[in-house]
Parts: C-alpha cells; structure tokens; sequence
C-alpha cells in the first residue's frame, strides 16, 4: 500500500460485522476467567489486554497505523511529544550515559534535554546540524548512546541531513533517533536514510485540528541490539524488574525497543494516551496526506507571494527555490516540506507588532501545524523580554514572524496578509 492508502486503511482490519472504524475502548481493565491467563499477559509469556495503563486496543490500532505510515516494525502512543522525545532516549540512555542532539531541535526538547534530563545525570552535546565531520566525530564519547535530530526543525526550518548522521551514528555502534513532526510519512520516511527510531508530536499535523495533544514513537528494527550489545544492557541482558526477560531474545530487533519502553518506561512513568484522544487522531490521520498536500501547496504560494512584496525583508521556507536548504529538502522531501514559514517584516519590531495587529484570518496563536493558519510574532509575546541584542544572540531576529499556513483558500490568506502588511 501507499502511503495514501496507509493513512485509511493500516492498523486495524475489522472482521465479518465488526465496526468499520476503530472502536473506541474505553476501559482501565479487561477481565479474564483464570488466573493463569492474567499470568501469561504479565510475564509477557502471550499477547493482550490487561490495563490500559500499559496497553489498550484502541491505542495500538493508531499506533499500528502510524508504524505502517512510517514504515517500522512496532510503535506505541504516548501522552504528549513531549513524552515520546523524552521516552526515546531514556529507553537506552541513563544516568553516565551521553547523547549527541542536533542544537536546533525543538526548544521543548532542547530544555527536556539539557535541563531536565541532565538533572536525571545524562550528558548531552549539541552540535550544529551543518557542522564539520570533525565536529560531529569530535561530539562521540565512549558513553554516548544516542544522536538526535529534527526532519525539519521547528521553528528554525532547518533541514537535517539524516543519512549524514545516521552514518555517523552508526559508526560508533548507536542509534539515530529523528524528530519526524514538521514533515509526516507524508513528506519524509527517515528510516528510508538510515534513522532507526522516529518521533513525533501528533499534537501537530497528525492531529491536525488543534483537538488533542499526543506523542508517537516508532521503531525501524533495523537497530543490531545485540551486536552493540555492551553498550545497550537494558535491552540485551535480563530485566529483573520484569521476571529476568531479556528484550532483544524474546522480542528481537523488531520488537525489543518498544515491548522494553511500553513494560518499563509507560509502567513506571505513565505518560498515556487515553483511548479517547487516540480515536481523535486517527481521524486526522485519514486525512493527513491530502491535508499535508494542501498545506504544502499553499505555503508554497504563501512564500512566493511574501518573497515579492516590498514589506517583506527576508523569508525562509525549505520549499522555495533558493533557500539555503532547497537541495536537502528535494532529496528528503521531494513532495514537499511542511506549511510553516519564517519571515522578516521592514522595520522591525514595530513594525511586526503593527503588522500582527492588523491580521483578520490568521490566527495569534502558539501553535502550528494545523488546519487554521495561525501567526507568532517571538519578540512581541513569548520573547517579549528581551531586548533587540538579545534576541539576535538567540537566533530570534526581531522582526521574525512565524507563520503555520492552514488550509483555507490560499488567495483569502494573501488578501490577508496584504491588508495587514500594508497597514505598516
Ligand atoms: C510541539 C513539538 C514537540 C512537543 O510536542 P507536544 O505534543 O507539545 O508535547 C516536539 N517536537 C516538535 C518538533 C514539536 O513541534
């Protein structure tokens, strides 16, 4: 199947009169006629149901339907993003341990990462997407267990150059974990560059309707645990949490990473998706391709227009001949990037404030990445603080405008933007 026919069709397959669309189980506990049965689910001896804390029916058929659309052997549904960012990683690094993670990854996950998992006494090292070879093997540490990336990273709009770090990863015997939010299966499949393991906020395009806030890991199988087996003992030795089960034998290299995240991490921390949100999503992912479609569409006209208009300093989206990242988004992404641009509005931060002020359709908002076209001005709400110098050093120009291009009538948001460009 097609990614098309994915988004509809994987994840769940209804037998002779069983509801079409996926059934909504709304329930903490399953009920079994004999201790042993219960038994065998909790010594992960048979596959089941017994408390939707770990598992539930509803839950695995979106996540089955996402490792479909990405292409992956297993994958399960987390609570939030921010959740799968932070599962993916603490699955096989803990505290001593060392990661490399691209610098501009989402700011959510950069602070997960080097506030809060740090405290938890795991390293990180930031380097530049586009740094050096030298740079990028100076970053490996005997210790390190894990690179991180971004597909296209929010809000910079930086195009990660997977199969370059997946390489790399490779070479010193580790996974390459890729943030695939910004561009979906739709756009980029990263374990077709050698990614192993993928994340996403769903809250983003997957949902896509600002409705429900929810995460989703994804493994390739790709990954030889066991021929890296010294640096990944969670995963290659007995778990004595869990009845001395070694993942990687009794799961293998499909099944080891999420069994070992849904049994220990989902047990022990409990970042769930309620089954409520996962139907939810599962309706925006019927949709995602042709939404993602649309969305690319009209930020492409979007930024054309941008581009030629005499208020406009600068405007960078990945899609647009010219940009500094147009040839890796060809590759990665031939059918498209995603439907969030950054632009320059002349004369600065005033001017931005004006400009905001004038919008009528678009949206203020901090969002992105849904159906209705929303606008942050950094320096006049979330960056307020700071001053002009400071925002530059933080890689925020002033007059920086982040647009997320929905899906109404490209031509409406034009009219839009043009009134309240000409309003400065
Ligand atoms: C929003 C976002 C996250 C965090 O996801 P939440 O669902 O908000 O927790 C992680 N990565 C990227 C790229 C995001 O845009």
């Amino acid at each position: 199947m097609r990614e098309e026919t994915k988004c509809i069709e994987s994840g769940y397959t209804p037998k002779n009169g069983e509801p079409r669309m996926i059934p909504i189980i709304q329930s903490t506990t399953f009920k079994y006629d004999t201790s042993e049965d219960m038994g065998k689910l909790f010594d992960l001896q048979a596959s089941g149901y017994f408390y939707s804390r770990l598992q539930n029916p509803t839950t695995d058929f979106v996540a089955a339907k996402i490792a479909a659309l990405e292409g992956g052997t297993a994958a399960m549904l987390t609570g939030s993003g921010q959740a799968a960012s932070f599962y993916s990683v603490f699955n096989i690094a803990g505290a001593g341990d060392h990661v490399v993670a691209s610098s501009t990854i989402y700011g959510g996950t950069y602070n997960l990462f080097h506030v809060t998992m740090r405290r938890m006494g795991i390293e990180f090292t930031f380097v530049d997407p586009d740094c050096s070879d030298e740079e990028l093997e100076a970053a490996f540490r005997p210790n390190t267990k894990a690179v991180f990336g971004e597909t296209i990273a929010n809000p910079a709009l930086i195009v990660f150059d997977i199969e370059r770090f997946a390489k790399a990863a490779h070479a010193h015997g580790v996974p390459l974990i890729v943030d695939n939010t910004f561009a979906t299966p739709i756009n980029c499949r990263p374990f077709e560059w050698g990614a192993d393991i993928v994340t996403h906020s769903t809250t983003k395009y997957m949902d896509g309707h600002d409705a429900t806030v929810g995460g989703v890991i994804v493994d390739s199988g790709n990954f030889d645990w066991k021929a890296h087996a010294d640096k990944f003992p969670g995963l290659t030795t007995p778990d004595e949490s869990y009845h001395g089960i070694t993942y990687a034998d009794q799961f293998g290299q499909g099944g080891a990473y999420i069994t070992k995240c849904v049994a220990q991490l989902m047990r022990d921390l409990g970042a769930v998706q309620s089954p409520m949100n996962a139907y939810m999503l599962n309706l925006g992912l019927e949709s995602l391709a042709v939404r993602m479609q649309r969305h690319c569409e009209n930020a492409m006209k979007i930024a054309q227009y941008l581009e030629k208009n005499e208020n406009v300093s600068w405007v960078n989206y990945p899609g647009l001949p010219g940009n500094k990242y147009y040839e890796r988004a060809k590759k990665y992404m031939p059918e498209g990037t995603c439907g969030v641009i950054s632009f320059g509005v002349k004369g600065g931060r005033s001017a931005a404030e004006t400009f905001m002020k004038h919008l009528r359709l678009a949206i203020i908002a901090t969002h992105v990445a849904d159906a209705h076209t929303c606008v942050l001005h950094p320096a006049s709400s979330t960056h307020r603080q700071l001053t002009d110098e400071e925002l530059v050093a933080g890689g925020v120009a002033p007059d920086l405008v982040r647009l997320s291009v929905g899906l109404e009538n490209a031509d409406d948001l034009i009219e839009d933007l043009e009134q309240a460009l000409a309003s400065i």
